[in-house]
């Protein structure tokens, strides 16, 4: 399972970032996971306690916000989630878009208390 060693890399920068803003604690961590990301939300909660567990991060919280996966119609402009709409415009059946978001794995937000 790869998202073990994702969740070990967000920690390592947060980590980072926290040694850099003179962070004592951090409270919560939040990300934005895109929708055709190739990190699953739903693993990556799964993993995030056995991967802080006896760290600094203990007690930090995990929030994870999953972004669409959006596309534009090159036909009629009609924007769309293409997972709910197999990829297909629900106006004009077209089946030819551009991405708008769902492909992004960031570190949002790094709340200290
Ligand atoms: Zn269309």
């Amino acid at each position: 399972m790869h998202e073990l060693g994702i969740v070990y890399e967000v920690i390592k920068i947060v980590d980072q970032f926290a040694k850099d803003n003179n962070l004592a604690t951090v409270d919560k961590i939040v990300l934005e996971i895109g929708q055709l990301s190739q990190a699953i939300p739903r693993f990556i909660e799964e993993c995030y306690p056995a991967a802080v567990n006896k760290t600094a991060y203990e007690e930090t919280k995990l929030e994870i916000v999953v972004l669409p996966a959006n596309a534009k119609c090159k036909i009629c402009n009609e924007v769309y989630n293409i997972i709910e709409h197999r990829k297909i415009c629900p106006k004009c059946q077209g089946k030819e878009y551009n991405l708008i978001s769902g492909q992004e794995f960031n570190i949002k937000e790094v709340v200290a208390c």
